[in-house]
């Protein structure tokens, strides 16, 4: 009674002081978090969780890696802060690994979160065009559904209207396209240049005029706008219209890198060489706020004109600290340790290929989707119309999951307000007896809907 006192008195103090993002308080479904191991929460009561979205899908080496704890620790005492106006050797040593990753042909601008690592990349596409002398490449093209951050920028490239529309006008130049959507459109073409979001991307930019387009933004799949896994063609054909309108392609790996799709970065999968790679959360697995914009060698080169403005006028207190970034590389080595890329991708087939076979009668389930441990269930009324079940129901899948001890997600932006794709997205290192448990939870709350 005691603790479950101390519970209660937490959320009472929480409703007076803390604004959270995105929901309505609700102490009946609010944890309050206290401590966390491996995949697993504890809350104040004491009562556990198994965590299957990994956080806000970033804890990829799962929770308590005391090696990570101990990087950051290390540093702190050894040097806690410097601007990186300067250098330090945490910074560097990230940009060499990560390079590791990328064949050596990226520089590295440190930030703090997805949005900032995103914003910087419009500005870098933006003034490199400025620097070859085109003067009016300023527009960003990005997908309907896909979402890219919370600042005025990442917020406009966002294709989600019902998370923009009270805080219009945001920034202005970000054109949206259909995303690729292997459940509702034409997934079945053989020539990927051929799919209608592909000839859509060429269209728009034809119609823009070719000269006023800076780049196109792009995660590699769309994780918060439903788990949208395209054609296997999609992306380089999306890259190959671009270079045609002489657009730079940004990859945003911000929930897609650091192994969740199988692969250190997502792209991988795809065959594509982007132009500018955004990242963030998977970076420090979460244990401490880092971003980055990984930008072509090329391009950087544009900057380093002899004229005043030649540079990039862009300057962040906190990226890159050391401590971060201390943390972020010794977190890359636990998963090049670990080989936490090729379980992912094992794991995330395990689960995919249980899923359809467990829900391949269920009435509301449409389509059952994923690559590596980034996997989507999308809830339909009935499988002909394939319109997204009402959120209440959704909701209830979420609930009763919850009160059965596995915290799962639900996204999708499928209509605007309908939020019907269940996503699953845990730490890689996750234990095959947790992750089958999360899929007998997830598929007993789902025939539950229909007793
Ligand atoms: N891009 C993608 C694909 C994201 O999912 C997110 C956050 N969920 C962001 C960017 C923004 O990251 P942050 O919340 O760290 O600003």
């Amino acid at each position: 009674t005691n603790k479950r006192h101390s519970e209660e008195t937490l959320l009472s103090q929480d409703e007076k002081y803390v604004w959270h993002s995105m929901r309505p308080f609700s102490p009946n479904s609010t944890i309050v978090a206290s401590k966390a191991n491996g995949s697993w929460v504890t809350d104040a009561n004491g009562s556990r969780y198994l965590d299957a979205m990994a956080g806000l899908w970033c804890v990829n080496v799962g929770y308590g890696r005391k090696e990570l704890a101990e990087a950051a620790y290390h540093q702190l005492l050894e040097m806690p802060y410097f601007p990186l106006t300067q250098t330090h050797e945490p910074a560097i040593k990230l940009a060499e690994k990560l390079n590791e990753w990328l064949n050596d042909e990226y520089v590295i601008f440190f930030s703090n979160s997805g949005s900032e690592a995103n914003e910087t990349s419009f500005k870098i596409a933006r003034q490199y065009h400025e620097q070859k002398g085109e003067h009016h490449r300023f527009k960003i093209i990005s997908r309907y559904r896909g979402y890219h951050g919370n600042t005025t920028g990442s917020l406009a490239a966002t294709g989600q209207a019902q998370r923009k529309y009270k805080y219009e006008p945001l920034a202005h130049g970000f054109i949206h396209v259909s995303p690729p959507d292997s459940y509702r459109d034409d997934i079945h073409v053989s020539d990927p240049s051929e799919l209608s979001s592909v000839k859509e991307v060429d269209r728009v930019m034809t119609w823009e005029l070719s000269e006023t387009i800076a780049a196109m933004i792009m995660e590699p799949i769309i994780s918060g706008g439903g788990i949208l896994v395209p054609h296997d063609g999609y992306m380089q054909a999306v890259k190959d219209v671009c270079e045609k309108h002489g657009a730079l392609l940004i990859v945003d790996e911000v929930i897609c890198g650091f192994g969740r799709l199988g692969k250190p970065f997502g792209f991988m999968n795809y065959g594509v060489k982007p132009d500018i790679i955004t990242m963030a959360k998977g970076i420090t697995s979460g244990y401490l706020p880092l971003a980055a914009t990984a930008v072509r060698k090329e391009i950087y080169e544009a900057f380093k004109g002899e004229g005043e403005y030649d540079y990039l006028r862009h300057i962040n207190t906190f990226g890159g600290s050391p401590a971060a970034c201390a943390l972020a590389l010794k977190n890359l080595e636990l998963m090049e340790k670990e080989n936490l890329f090729d379980r992912s991708r094992d794991l995330g087939d395990r689960v995919l290929n249980k899923l359809t076979t467990l829900l391949q009668n269920h009435p509301y389930v449409g389509d059952v989707r994923g690559k590596g441990l980034l996997i989507g269930i999308e809830l339909v009324k009935d499988q002909a119309s394939k319109e997204p079940l009402e959120p209440s129901l959704v909701n209830q899948v979420v609930v009763h999951c919850k009160d059965k001890g596995v915290l799962i997600g639900k996204n999708g932006a499928t209509v605007a307000g309908f939020n019907n794709v269940l996503a699953l997205s845990p730490p890689l290192n996750i234990e095959v007896e947790d992750l089958d448990f999360v899929v007998h939870t997830l598929v007993d709350s789902l025939n539950n809907l229909v007793k």
